[in-house]
């Protein structure tokens, strides 16, 4: 401000001095007043000059001039620059945290106060089926219309999630989604969407379980306990005791049989994967295989009427690397199965082959029904029977293959079924290359030297 009136003063005297030396008194002050009025313009330049730059500034140029109007420039540019770095320090702040968002396997949709949505992320996007530029500042309750989600928003009480289905993009199944919502600011609201389908389907596929178990265990045992009040209240000869006690026992035996069943599955999903420290020796497995099928069928098919060819091929020249347990459930379930389900006179076929990868299979073949079609994708599911009633008769509890693909999975296997109806059947287990161990060969001992 000094340096300002300085130069002014300055001016002024040098103007004033100036007229006087020309001419005398008068022209001082004309040079005074001159003097004045070119101070002012070159000041009212300077002014204009920064005033232009202020309505458009931009803070790396600012105006080159000198002087009062120069500093304050210069200052405004600081203060401005200031700014724009805290706005890009706090932009790129909003960008990570944006990014973060998006990144995240929830659903996340920011709401204004009127519920118009004013960002969303890709997965919200594909839970609800958005599209962004089309959607944006659309009211949310004009876009998610399932009757769920609408009372939900309109009761206004988000203190529990509201589960519905979500309408995705074209090309994807509609996912079951758990909707919350989270007031936030004033009156704006955080809505997050998660994927339950995985969920809900292990909870459904849980219940069913249950109900399942439940069904078969209470037959037998309504069975059961109707023979035993029988016993309690009627006056039986012993011919009448006899054969009730034997139907007591194959319903017992068939409980037996069912929760002996349930616990191998609970057991195949309990136990970590089978390691290949331990050698399935399948030369005697085959054997006692063979022998409990002949077994069978000798009960199911008299020899007197019509009995079963049984085949089984020459014994297998490896060993597998698994465990021993679990392989011989799966065989025999397969072959078990082949002996109940082929009528009298049928044709079951047993052997292992190798395959050109290296791999193994066993095949079980029968000329018994075959399966239509239809059933084969779900045959391998828990419970699910072609013929209930058959099933049942022979003895079975529905979880005979579940079992074998179990097994199988967890040796990198597979089960493998072919079949045509009235023909027959081929249940295969697939055992990959790096589960197959050579025989091992038995060193002859040391002749001991004659004493
Ligand atoms: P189950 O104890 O009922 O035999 P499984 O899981 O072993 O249960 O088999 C499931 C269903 O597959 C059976 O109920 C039967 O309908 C069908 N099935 C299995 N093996 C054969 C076979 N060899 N021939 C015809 N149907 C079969």
């Amino acid at each position: 401000m000094i340096a300002r009136i300085l130069f002014l003063a300055a001016v002024l005297l040098l103007a004033g001095l100036t007229g006087w030396w020309l001419g005398g008194w008068p022209a001082a002050l004309g040079g005074v007043v001159l003097g004045s009025l070119l101070a002012l313009g070159v000041d009212s330049r300077r002014g204009l000059r920064f005033n232009h730059w202020l309505m458009a500034p931009d803070a790396a140029n600012p105006p080159a001039v000198r002087g009062l109007w120069g500093e304050a420039a210069y200052r405004v540019s600081k203060v401005l620059r200031a700014e724009q770095r805290k706005a890009q320090d706090s932009a790129q702040r909003m960008e990570a945290v944006l990014s973060a968002i998006q990144a995240s396997p929830n659903g996340v949709v920011l709401l204004d106060a009127d519920g118009r949505m004013e960002w969303f992320n890709h997965t919200a996007a594909q839970h609800f089926g958005f599209q962004s530029r089309r959607d944006l500042l659309q009211h949310v309750v004009n876009l998610v219309r399932e009757p769920a989600f609408v009372s939900y928003f309109n009761a206004g009480d988000f203190a529990q999630p509201v589960q519905m289905l979500g309408r995705p993009l074209a090309g994807s199944q509609p996912a079951r989604l758990s909707v919350q919502i989270h007031p936030y600011g004033e009156g704006r609201k955080l809505l997050l969407s998660n994927d339950v389908t995985a969920t809900a389907r292990a909870e459904a596929m849980r219940r069913d379980f249950v109900a399942n178990v439940s069904h078969e265990i209470r037959t037998p045992l309504t069975v059961l306990a109707g023979f035993v009040e029988t016993m309690q209240t009627l006056p039986l000869g012993e011919q009448e005791r006899e054969s009730y006690l034997q139907l007591m026992a194959a319903q017992a035996r068939r409980m037996q049989t069912l929760v002996d069943d349930l616990l191998t599955l609970s057991r195949l999903e309990g136990s970590p994967l089978p390691g290949d420290a331990e050698r399935v020796d399948l030369v005697a497995m085959m054997r006692q295989c063979e022998d409990e099928a002949r077994g069978l069928s000798g009960i199911l098919h008299p020899p007197e009427g019509q009995p079963q060819q049984i085949s089984f091929g020459p014994a297998p020249d490896f060993a597998l690397a698994g465990a021993a347990g679990e392989v011989r459930s799966a065989v025999s379930n397969l072959i078990i199965n082949a002996v109940r389900y082929t009528p009298a006179g049928g044709r079951i076929g047993v052997g292992w082959r190798h395959l050109p990868d290296g791999a193994v299979r066993l095949e079980v073949t029968d000329t018994g029904p075959g399966i239509a079609p239809e059933h084969l994708p779900r045959l391998a599911e828990r419970f699910y029977r072609v013929d209930r009633s058959r099933s049942r008769e022979s003895g079975g509890t529905g979880l005979g293959l579940a079992i074998a693909k179990h097994v199988a999975q967890r040796h990198g296997g597979e089960l493998q079924i072919t079949s045509q109806l009235g023909k027959g059947s081929c249940f295969a287990l697939l055992f990959p290359a790096y589960r197959v161990r050579p025989l091992a060969v038995v060193t002859p001992a040391p002749a001991t030297a004659p004493t």
